[in-house]
């Protein structure tokens, strides 16, 4: 038993303050100095905390965050619930750090199959908690102070802060839309980099370039041209490339996911990124991976071995046995990676044409789940307001989400700081959701323009 021997320390601390002239209790005592850490400066504003708020609070439709609202598919339960309650309660416990051999060792199969070359799951392959962090783990084994990341724009938002905390200087270049021929709806292959402006961004101090495609918000499939553009850039100024490839299976209208490891001299400075999330529909899982080259891959190890170690066990089972059905179909209609493309296309098909019908010119999406809408003919409903600091299409998305019900998210989000208002009268759709809530989106923007045009 313990026994208090004399004054409590509360009663010691309090003595030892007011001895020492303190006219508060320590607790209420302020350190002076700075607590955060100088990375994290001018980071610390993030557009989902605040978007994700307003939709949880006046969303009666939500399209905004990026996440199926129909469930994965029942193989991908069944083999979650098979590791969490079978036999096998070893899958209750850590496994191998870099990843569940079952995982690795099938990623190093299909991944290998899709690349024409043969990989070993424990050196080429390392499962991650969702693409998140295998992209976190890319910046900070491969960014020094100083180094700069070329990010194409528009951009997956956490690159930027990445590349910041890492000590690097991202550069940005833009994809540049090209107006459509006349009556045609835009596409994402419309928009597209100036080989020249890209040229411009490399020097000797390029580290790496990210590259997302599908490009997560415009669903831009880069063309075999495009990418051996960046792959004869990155090869002559020894650059490297984190290729965000977590939408690979969401590609439409028969267009093809180029891997931009498979071209020549790429392989041995590319660190692909994969994420369950998105491939089995189930992002709440959080299972990622990164494929690459062992000179590559063991300094991410590094970096998860000394940061999150590990990535929940059950999960990396029933993913791997995901991907054992889909090795087994590969390419057959009953493939998921067939069938899921398949469905959102419909849904992508139903979206473009309720928008089109509203006057919210869609750029019809190659890839993804994610569609641009051009919002310039509602700019009457929510008038601009001169000099505002705040983007015109962040507005934009808060009125209608407050005054319609619909949440969407504003493609300034997907622009660094400086650019933010150089494309500003777009916002961005999820349709990786249901029918019905596809048809109350559709819904809302009917009556609204009915609204608009009655007298
Ligand atoms: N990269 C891109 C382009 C994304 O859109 C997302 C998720 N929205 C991620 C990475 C993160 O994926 P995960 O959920 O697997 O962490």
């Amino acid at each position: 038993m313990l026994r208090r021997a004399g004054p409590s320390l509360r009663h010691f601390l309090l003595e030892r303050k007011s001895s020492a002239g303190y006219s508060s209790y320590s607790s209420e005592a302020k350190m002076s100095r700075p607590v955060q850490a100088r990375r994290l400066e001018g980071i610390d504003k993030n557009i989902w905390v605040e978007f994700v708020k307003l939709a949880a609070t006046y969303s009666k439709v939500n399209l905004g965050q990026g996440f199926p609202d129909f469930p994965p598919p029942d193989f991908l339960k069944e083999a979650f619930v098979r590791a969490l309650s079978g036999e096998n309660h070893m899958l209750h416990q850590y496994t191998r750090a870099f990843g569940h051999p079952p995982l690795v060792k099938i990623l190093a199969q299909f991944f290998g199959k899709l690349l024409g070359r043969d990989l070993d799951p424990m050196t080429n392959v390392m499962v991650t908690v969702g693409a998140y962090q295998a992209l976190f783990c890319c910046f900070q084994a491969f960014v020094d102070e100083g180094d700069e990341v070329i990010i194409i724009e528009p951009f997956f938002d956490c690159y930027e802060p990445m590349v910041k905390m890492a000590g690097g200087m991202p550069v940005f270049v833009p994809l540049r839309p090209k107006a459509p021929k006349d009556g045609k709806l835009m596409s994402s292959a419309d928009w597209q980099l100036d080989p020249a402006e890209l040229v411009s961004k490399f020097n000797e101090r390029t580290k790496a370039i990210v590259l997302n495609s599908p490009n997560n918000p415009l669903g831009k499939v880069f063309s075999r041209g495009e990418l051996e553009l960046i792959a004869n850039l990155c090869v002559k100024h020894d650059t490297l490339c984190i290729s965000d490839e977590v939408y690979e299976w969401l590609v439409y209208d028969g267009k093809e996911h180029i891997r931009i490891a498979s071209l020549q001299g790429m392989w041995d400075r590319t660190v692909i990124i994969g994420s369950a999330g998105k491939t089995f529909s189930a992002t709440g899982w959080k299972v990622g991976w990164t494929v690459g080259p062992n000179r590559l891959l063991q300094h991410l190890r590094t970096v998860h071995q000394n940061s999150v170690y590990h990535c929940a066990t059950v999960a990396q089972e029933a993913v791997a046995q995901g991907f054992q059905r889909e090795l087994e179909l590969y390419g057959k209609p009953e493939s998921y990676f067939v069938q899921l493309p398949k469905e959102l296309q419909q849904k992508r098909d139903w979206l473009v044409q309720s928008l089109d019908a509203v006057g919210m010119k869609p750029i019809i999406p190659e890839g993804t789940y994610f569609l641009v809408a051009d919002i310039s003919e509602f700019k009457s409903d929510v008038p601009d307001v001169p000099d505002s600091d705040e983007p015109y299409d962040s507005r934009f998305a808060k009125w209608m989400v407050k005054n319609k019900g619909l949440a969407t998210i504003p493609l300034s989000a997907f622009y660094c700081g400086a650019h933010k208002n150089n494309y500003n009268h777009f916002i961005r759709f999820c349709f990786a959701k249901e029918e019905a809530t596809l048809k109350a989106a559709n819904d809302i923007l009917q009556k609204w323009k009915l609204e608009r045009t009655s007298p």
